[in-house]
């Protein structure tokens, strides 16, 4: 699977095991590979928030806000206020509408 962060692709890979300090981590983005790994095992609804708080990171590397990206406290905060704000389903159905509506 693949999704778009500021136009840019990022390849979404499902994966055993994430290294980490806790080993607890469940999501990863390497920016300059546009790579997001996420951990086999997790529900769609967490998966979902995980893949959203990932693009979160890569958004903020994108502006060059980078300042922000190791602050997890913001990032989980910005992805879980975009999560709450827009259903991905929902824009499509409208952006769908538009076009058949041109
Ligand atoms: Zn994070």
């Amino acid at each position: 699977m693949k999704v778009s962060i500021c136009g840019i692709p990022h390849e979404v890979i499902d994966v055993d095991y994430i290294e980490s300090d806790n080993g607890r981590c469940v999501g990863q983005i390497t920016y300059e590979e546009c790579i997001i790994k996420m951990r086999k095992g997790m529900n769609s609804n967490y998966y979902r928030q995980t893949l959203i708080h990932e693009m979160t990171h890569g958004i903020l590397a994108m502006i060059g806000r980078n300042d922000l990206t190791s602050d997890e406290v913001f990032v989980q905060s910005l992805a879980l206020a975009i999560s709450q704000s827009f259903d991905i389903k929902e824009v499509i159905e409208v952006l769908e509408e538009v076009k058949e509506n041109v």
